[in-house]
């Protein structure tokens, strides 16, 4: 079904929000921005709407869904029963970027938003304008990234249109998102807080949330430290960590063959990084390269793409997917990419990273 877009600008904020909540509250389809990246909405009630998201976006319909609400006291009408541990998370974390995957109440929302779990994953967002969207629509709202399946997700609402302008009812434009990656989604099994997603809110910062008494178990890491197969189905033993449906796809990749360069010596990272680019380009493609800003000037490339800071990872996070665009639209064939240090956001940062060069790492 081709829908007409709206756009509404921020200077028409107020009417954007009641046009947009009309069109969710009538099982529409609506992009709007969190502060992670922007979401496409849709009542999490609704068959209809959710079976909208999965076509907009192309998504695999076995890819479940979080649902995000304007105030955290609307969770027990979704979700129960929910743990001390979890509420001590939602306290810490909401408005903000954690999802938590709970205990689904039967026909709280539609089948097709937890593609049939018994859990639901949800949050409470930690941006104005789409707590005022969801509270307006009066519904529980599931929301992917509003990308094409398969793209990086969008961290301005042009990206929402490159890739979905025809396919949704509108974009409420809210500038550019805050943290730039997704939101960390966990789930709480017997006192242990599993990362199934690395994101906005770091292992660090769940740790000290979590307190003593509890186990933080960051994403890849099985219950003896092994790495975990993220496949869904890939053995259900209870003894297992859980899993998370959407890590088996692959995501966030450009056009281009993008490749990984990690180093712990930054004289060795760049010479690392001109070596490979340098062969690239001796082969015929046409070669960008992702650095921090310190090394930016160093490289000489088709692209040199600027992250940030390697001393602030959280600027590289909001840089990425707006870079890994620019790679596509600059036709980049061959992508080298400077590793970032793993501390903080930098873990999310690197999984992303490491997801859009679908897996090549290269340690020089
Ligand atoms: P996105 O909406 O594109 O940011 O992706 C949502 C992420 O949350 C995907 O990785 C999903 O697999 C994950 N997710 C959603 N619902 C659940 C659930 N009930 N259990 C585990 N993971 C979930
Ligand atoms: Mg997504």
């Amino acid at each position: 079904m081709k829908l007409h877009t709206i756009y509404w600008p921020p200077e028409r904020e107020e009417a954007g929000i009641r046009e947009a909540a009309a069109a969710l509250a009538a099982g529409g389809v609506v992009a709007f921005p969190t502060e992670t990246v922007y979401g496409l909405g849709g009542d999490a009630r609704s068959v209809e709407a959710a079976e909208r998201i999965f076509a907009a976006k192309g998504r695999p319909s076995d890819n479940p869904l979080i649902v995000h609400l304007a105030d955290a006291k609307d969770a027990d009408a979704l979700a129960g029963p929910i743990g001390e541990l979890e509420r001590k998370l939602m306290a810490a974390f909401w408005p903000g970027p954690l999802t938590l995957v709970l205990p689904v109440r039967p026909g709280a929302v539609s089948a097709r938003v937890t593609a049939g779990l018994d859990t639901v994953a949800v949050r409470v967002p930690g941006h104005e304008l789409a707590r005022r969207l969801i509270a307006a629509a009066g519904c529980p709202i599931a929301a992917p990234s509003a990308n094409r399946s398969g793209r990086p997700s969008p961290t301005l609402a042009r990206h929402v249109l490159e890739d979905l302008d025809g396919r949704i009812d509108g974009v409420l434009d809210g500038g550019p998102t805050g943290v730039g990656l997704e939101s960390t989604v966990v789930r709480v099994v017997d006192g242990t807080v599993h990362v199934l997603r690395p994101g906005g809110v770091t292992a660090e910062q769940l740790r000290e949330a979590a307190g003593a008494g509890a186990k933080v178990v960051a994403a890849g890491e099985g219950p003896s430290g092994d790495r975990v197969n993220n496949e869904t189905g890939a053995g259900s033993e209870a003894s297992e960590a859980p899993r998370s449906p959407g890590v088996k796809y692959t995501h966030y990749a450009p056009r281009g063959r993008m490749t990984l360069i990690a180093a712990d010596d930054p004289a060795r990272l760049r010479s690392g990084v001109q070596d490979a680019a340098d062969a690239a380009g001796r082969s015929g493609a046409k070669v960008g390269i992702l650095a921090c800003a310190e090394h930016a000037g160093f490289y000489r490339a088709d692209a040199v793409l600027t992250l940030g800071s390697r001393e602030r990872p959280e600027q590289a996070a909001q840089a990425l997917y707006a870079a890994l665009r620019q790679c596509d639209e600059r036709g980049l064939e061959a992508i080298f990419a400077e590793s970032f240090p793993e501390k903080g956001i930098g873990a999310a940062l690197m999984n992303r990273m490491l997801k859009a060069s679908g897996g090549r790492i290269v340690r020089v």
